[in-house]
């Protein structure tokens, strides 16, 4: 049997993982956090819920729709909206929102393959098989034949440069090419529901804010509590900004649209958002050097996108590791 290391929980990885496991492949997934589904991120906050990464996916691959059937069924997923009031201008299409939060999917997929949490991947080497070595925490060094890595680009260039691992010249150029936008998240609880209808999201309020949401509303919280993303632009500008500057902003922005009180802040940063110019190739796989990368770097944007890579590096792993 061969043995593979996914590196990375996002929905890439775990997707990845997921069809591996399904073929019969050994399949460990390791992730830094201390939980999977990445930039799919959901957070407690007193007694609220908030997804404050990704806020919904679509489903139109013919593959995500089959997983989806069967995440229905068990209510890991659910609808939230396809049109908004008002807004002609949003393209139609369901959105589908996690049972309990955005992280719903990936820590389905989980119950398939062993992960190891709290992990995170300092180096890379290649022998006979590949090791793979934890960062302080409890030193693990796990082994196997092949590896995948499903890190956003600048993480996997430095994770390689950390390793003195690399391929071809025009791969390693066109990873480092790779470029993400920023985005900084407010998360806030609410001191009643807020004034807007379903499904509870406004889009650009303004110039500096792509985002506000009613987590309540959206259905994954029971007390109202919101989720604000800034732009690009605003998230460049403020990104070493003290908390202090940047949270009462965006928390009038939030007050204003949702017609509450913000009670209660945080402020999360997003290094690597959304990607701006990607690898050119839905994966990347080398059965010499028996490595595969997948992500939303390689797939494109959105989550869609870096599921059907996370798969489709897969299925060319399952054809010739
Ligand atoms: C604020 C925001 C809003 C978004 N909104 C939407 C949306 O509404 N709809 C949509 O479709 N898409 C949205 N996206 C994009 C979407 O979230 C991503 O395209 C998708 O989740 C990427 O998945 P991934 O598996 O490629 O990467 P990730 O989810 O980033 O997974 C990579 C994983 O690797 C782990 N990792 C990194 N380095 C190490 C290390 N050294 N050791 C161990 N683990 C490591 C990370 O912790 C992470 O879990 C949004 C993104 C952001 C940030």
């Amino acid at each position: 049997m061969t043995n593979v290391i996914v590196l990375g929980g996002g929905i890439s990885g775990c997707v990845c993982a997921y069809r591996l496991a399904r073929s019969g492949f050994g399949v460990t997934l390791v992730e830094k956090g201390r939980g999977v589904g990445g930039r799919m991120a959901t957070r407690r906050m007193g007694d609220a819920r908030i997804d404050h990464g990704a806020q919904f996916f679509t489903a139109r691959d013919p593959r995500l729709k089959s997983l989806l059937s069967d995440w229905e069924k068990d209510a890991v997923v659910r609808p939230w909206y396809d049109s908004i009031a008002g807004r002609p201008d949003i393209p139609t299409g369901t959105r589908y929102r996690g049972g309990e939060g955005m992280t719903s999917p990936a820590k389905f997929l989980a119950r398939s393959f062993q992960v190891e949490k709290s992990f995170f991947v300092d180096k890379i080497v290649r022998s006979e098989q590949w090791s793979v070595v934890e960062r302080m925490g409890e030193n693990r060094v796990l082994k196997a034949d092949h590896l995948v890595v499903t890190f956003p680009g600048p993480q996997v260039v430095e994770l390689f440069d950390r390793s003195d691992f690399s391929l071809d010249a025009e791969t390693m150029d066109r990873l480092k090419a790779i470029r993400y936008t920023r985005c900084i998240a407010l998360l806030g609880l609410l001191a009643g529901p807020s004034a807007l209808e379903s499904p509870g999201t406004v889009t650009h309020p303004n110039a500096d804010v792509d985002w506000v949401s009613d987590n309540q509303i959206k259905g994954i919280s029971e007390q109202p509590a919101c989720t604000v993303h800034a732009s690009d632009e605003f998230s460049q500008k403020h990104w070493d900004s003290p908390d202090e500057v940047r949270g009462p902003y965006l928390t009038k922005v939030a007050e204003e649209t949702l017609g509450t009180k913000v009670t209660d802040w945080n402020c999360h940063r997003w290094g690597f958002a959304k990607p701006l110019v990607t690898f050119g190739a839905d994966y990347f796989h080398s059965a010499e050097q028996s490595v595969t990368l997948a992500g939303d770097g390689f797939g494109g944007e959105r989550i869609e996108s870096a599921f059907l890579s996370g798969w489709e590096a897969a299925e060319r792993i399952v054809r010739n590791p």
